[in-house]
């Protein structure tokens, strides 16, 4: 019972979601696969509401945090590195 389309006679598709396999409530508006109500969250994207999946969600959490994590570290080795070199000129000219 793995997602995919349920085609009824009348040749429409139920879309089933792709993490449970319940009737979808709609796309997530970030991948676009089917979810159901349960299976997705809101949020606030803007002016509007989104749905997106827990897929999604996870993703863009840890894409969010390690971009910062980059940012930081881009940031913090270049401050490292030169309180090193400062403070190993110091420590030269002590002596
Ligand atoms: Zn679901
Ligand atoms: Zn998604």
């Amino acid at each position: 019972m793995s997602g995919g389309l349920i085609f009824h006679d009348g040749g429409g598709a139920v879309a089933r979601c792709t993490r449970c396999g319940a009737e979808a409530a709609g796309p997530c508006a970030r991948c676009g696969a089917p979810v159901c109500g349960d299976c997705c969250v809101l949020t606030e994207g803007g002016a509007r509401v989104w749905a997106i999946c827990l897929a999604c969600e996870d993703r863009g959490g840890r894409s969010l945090r390690r971009g910062w994590a980059t940012v930081l570290g881009w940031i913090a080795l270049p401050i490292a590195a030169l309180a090193l070199v400062v403070g190993l000129l110091a420590w030269l000219q002590s002596n």
